[in-house]
């Protein structure tokens, strides 16, 4: 095995939980337990108390996150968006993505240790629900090698209900917040036939969830997560990443009749950083992929120093620099430029959110009709036009053309235009302008948006198109 002094050409052609034959290699972690993990139960506890309880919360009335992508609305902090606001929900993508990036430059995979779900599900609920009914490692491995008892079927079927009842929690969850409480209630209290979309909907994210943490599990983050994928470009030798101390533990030695020899680091060699680790890796070979930075080898590896008589922090919070030079640069011109964009991000995106307007209004010509003439010789257009209100408030509008002697705007139905709150309406309309004001073949003209006091809320340019001089008639 190679060891930390050949870090820099170090390569890997393997991952622990694939065995020669290409076969899956089940793990076994050994239950963690320490200062770290005890903080990590409790910032569990307060971000899936939130998970939870999101569907439920309310900014004005409005849930605090909706991401409906089957009637395309969604609600952010108890805004309403819409597909027209693409621009935005970009935007706000590419804030969080260089979020991310200088979030990880600096701090490495905190993220996925502390806060992803995937983790917080497998190593703090799925997980420990197994050791509970199961026991640690060596005894789930005898578990799973012994014939099939009663003992052996009870401990089981009772694990696998347990994880798809949790798996249906956490699909009513996340249909909730796509399609809201209100028809996941709906889904669950009426006949599945009467909610049949919803319903497939709920029985697939369970099916998925209980697939992904009672068998697929440390997968996730290894082959499918692109964010692990992506850890290879964006850590740099001054992040921070669960880091073992190479320079203080090498080269290893195993005590011996309660004695190591002069030349030995602090390593132990006990190993049992790999039998804590939950994705199999040894952290002694430095940074991985693999590495959720759970940190579970900190602990174990801690309670082995403060047994051995050593001081704690073998493997810690560190970067690849401090360990070799002792040098820890948090602040460098890389975190700086990240930093500066980020924030014009932030300013831009903020700008655009509160110079939002409230009425999206988009007006096109009607396909394949060009002009008419009326009797009274004024020329008409037809025209499509698109309403959404992007607030929770009912609307009443008016549209007329501004700027233009005796045009009139007629819409088709009824005169005034009735938006619901968070509401799309779609109609047609005919401008009428006498022959005499029309200025060349196509014009540009102007509608205004009214509201029900005709006070003018926005202005619409649009073409107005008109026969040419040649034409009779
Ligand atoms: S737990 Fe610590 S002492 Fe034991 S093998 Fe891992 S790094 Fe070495
Ligand atoms: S190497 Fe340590 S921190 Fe990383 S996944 Fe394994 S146990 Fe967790």
């Amino acid at each position: 095995m190679e060891t930390q002094f050949e870090y820099e050409e170090e390569y890997r052609d393997s991952i622990s939980t694939v065995d020669e034959e290409g076969k899956r290699v089940w793990i076994y972690p050994k239950k963690p337990k320490g200062a770290f993990h005890k903080k990590r139960v409790i910032v569990t506890a307060l971000l899936l108390s939130l998970l939870f309880l999101g569907p439920f919360l309310k900014v004005g009335g409005q849930p605090l996150l909706l991401l409906n992508f089957f009637e395309r609305k969604f609600i952010i902090l108890g805004l309403p968006f819409w597909p027209q606001d693409f621009f935005l929900l970009a935007l706000l993508l590419v804030t969080l993505f260089v979020f991310i990036i200088l979030f990880t430059v600096a701090f490495g995979r905190v993220w996925c240790g502390w806060a992803c779900p995937q983790t917080l599900f497998m190593e703090m609920v799925f997980r420990k629900i197994e050791y509970w009914i199961e026991g640690d490692a060596n005894q789930q491995r005898k578990l799973n090698d012994a014939p099939w008892t009663r003992e052996k079927i009870f401990k089981k079927i009772s694990k696998q209900t347990i994880f798809l009842l949790i798996s249906l929690l956490i699909s009513h969850t996340v249909m909730a917040y796509l399609i809201g409480v209100e028809e996941v209630v709906k889904v669950v209290t009426q006949y599945p036939t009467e909610h049949l979309s919803g319903f497939v909907g709920l029985m697939f994210f369970t099916g998925i969830f209980y697939w992904v943490f009672a068998f697929f599990r440390e997968q996730a983050c290894v082959t499918v997560c692109p964010y692990g994928r992506l850890q290879g470009v964006l850590l740099v030798k001054d992040s921070i990443a669960v880091m073992y101390d190479w320079v203080r533990g090498e080269p290893r030695e195993r005590i011996k009749k309660g004695i190591t020899s002069n030349e030995a680091g602090a390593c132990i060699d006990c190993k049992l950083c790999v039998h804590v680790c939950p994705t199999g890796i040894d952290i002694r070979n430095g940074t991985q992929l693999e590495c959720v930075n759970c940190t579970a080898c900190m602990d174990v590896c801690d309670d082995v120093m403060t047994k051995v008589g050593r001081p704690k922090g073998l493997i810690r919070y560190a970067s690849y620099n401090s360990v070799k030079d002792g040098i820890s640069r948090l602040f460098t011109t890389r975190i700086a430029g990240y930093i500066l964009v980020l924030i014009a991000l932030v300013t831009f995106l903020s700008y655009m959110l509160v110079s939002r307007e409230e009425i999206e209004v988009t007006i096109l010509k009607a396909p394949g009709q060009v002009y008419e003439k009326l009797e009274d010789g004024r020329i008409t257009n037809l025209y499509n036009i698109e309403f959404v209100n992007k607030t929770f408030n009912h609307k009443s509008l008016i549209i007329k053309t501004v700027g233009v002697n005796d045009a009139e705007t007629e819409k088709i139905g009824k005169s005034t235009i009735q938006l619901g709150p968070n509401e799309k309406s779609e109609g047609t309309f005919i401008i009428k302008i006498p022959r005499k004001e029309l200025k060349g073949r196509t014009m540009n003209i102007e509608i205004g948006l009214f509201d029900q006091d005709e006070k003018l809320i926005d202005t619409y340019q649009t073409k107005f198109t008109g026969p040419s001089k040649f034409e009779i008639l």
